[in-house]
């Protein structure tokens, strides 16, 4: 007779993708056998033949068996693995099964490890970025601009610039009146570069590369717009704050602005002349240059006139302002919106007029 606390129902498959069959299996001290609930005659697996044994849940056992790809014998009943357990546990596939299913040290450690890597996921994508907002908030301008100041003068040490194209962009930016906290310097670097950027405290970089690729001075005011509120809206600060580190932050939140932490930060320079902005930052200072051409009544569509331009002039390269700024379809299309949504009378510039036609010339004669 069979002892029916050692009698389990439970399915046999003869391949992964067969259909399942109702079985009734037992165990022994060497294995199992199972048989259809109408049959007479048993069949009987070793333990030794077994391919292997997956549990889920702690009651759903697979057991595989045979040849590739195998048969199977599944069983839900939770009994089952416990009298697996208590006939079979000298066998090291048993033994084994207990050992990593069921160790409480062992899910307690995962338990912990996966506290601690939530813990340092909430600081790294939380805590810090709130610490940079702060720090950015808190930061005294007068050290910003002397910040940005150490970093610009590394900038004018390290390349080659052009004292009068310098001179007709800072007219050129001048004649713009976009209001300002700031004391805007620009700088322009002879590089072949297509490229434009900003320094924390009031401080904007041009490459003559993408100077020479202007048509309109429309575009120039739209690049110059964009750059400036980077600048307004702290963005070159906050991502200066990024790149330099959590030490280095720490150190200026707990250690003082003096000049020996602004000369410290000074020297990272060359890692700090691209700064990356997320895709927000971006779009606001899209969207707040946007707001400064409409102030100016300036015809907004010189950023996108500029940036179509790029994008099909240079098919060996892709423009440095492209590329460490994201998704110029997309930034594109929220220019374009921007300009749908807030028509405005465009009025002509003059004195801007002159001035771009200056620099234009300037290009021309120097190469
Ligand atoms: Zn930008």
């Amino acid at each position: 007779m069979m002892n029916n606390s050692n009698q389990f129902l439970g399915e046999y498959k003869s391949a992964p993708n067969a259909a399942a069959a109702t079985v009734n299996i037992t165990v022994n001290a060497t294995g199992i056998a199972y048989k259809p609930a109408n049959y007479a005659q048993w069949t009987t697996i070793q333990i030794t033949e077994m391919a292997g044994i997956h549990t889920f849940n702690e009651s759903n056992v697979v057991i595989n068996f045979g040849v590739y790809p195998y048969q199977s014998i599944i069983c839900r009943d939770d009994q089952f693995l416990q009298q697996l357990k208590l006939q079979c546990h000298n066998y090291p596939i048993i033994a084994n099964l207990f050992k990593n299913g069921k160790s409480t040290f062992i899910k307690l450690m995962l338990f912990i490890a996966a506290f601690i890597i939530g813990l340092a996921l909430i600081i790294y994508f939380f805590l810090l970025p709130w610490m940079v907002d702060k720090a950015v908030e808190n930061f005294p301008s007068d050290y910003e601009k002397k910040f940005g100041k150490v970093m610009f003068d590394q900038v004018k040490t390290a390349e080659k610039w052009d004292e009068s194209q310098t001179k007709l962009l800072n007219n050129f930016f001048d004649s713009l009146h976009f209001k300002s906290n700031y004391n805007i310097e620009i700088l322009c670097v002879k590089k072949e570069d297509l490229n434009a950027y900003a320094l924390p405290g009031g401080y904007i970089v041009v490459y003559d590369g993408i100077l020479k690729k202007m048509k309109y001075k429309e575009e120039l005011a739209g690049l110059l717009a964009h750059e400036f509120s980077h600048i307004k809206l702290k963005h070159t600060l906050k991502s200066t704050f990024n790149s330099i580190g959590f030490s280095a932050l720490l150190q200026m939140i707990f250690g003082g602005f003096d000049d020996a932490v602004i000369g410290l930060l000074g020297n990272q320079t060359e890692q700090l002349r691209q700064l990356h902005y997320s895709r927000s930052l971006e779009q606001e200072a899209d969207e707040n240059g946007f707001n400064l051409m409409k102030e100016q009544q300036l015809n907004p569509n010189g950023m996108i006139n500029l940036f179509e331009r790029l994008k099909t002039e240079s098919n060996d390269m892709i423009p440095t302002i492209l590329s460490t700024h994201p998704l110029p379809e997309q930034r594109i299309k929220y220019i374009q919106n921007l300009i749908h949504e807030n028509k405005f009378k465009v009025k002509d510039n003059k004195s801007l007029e002159v001035i771009f036609e200056k620099l234009k010339d300037d290009d021309e004669h120097a190469y």
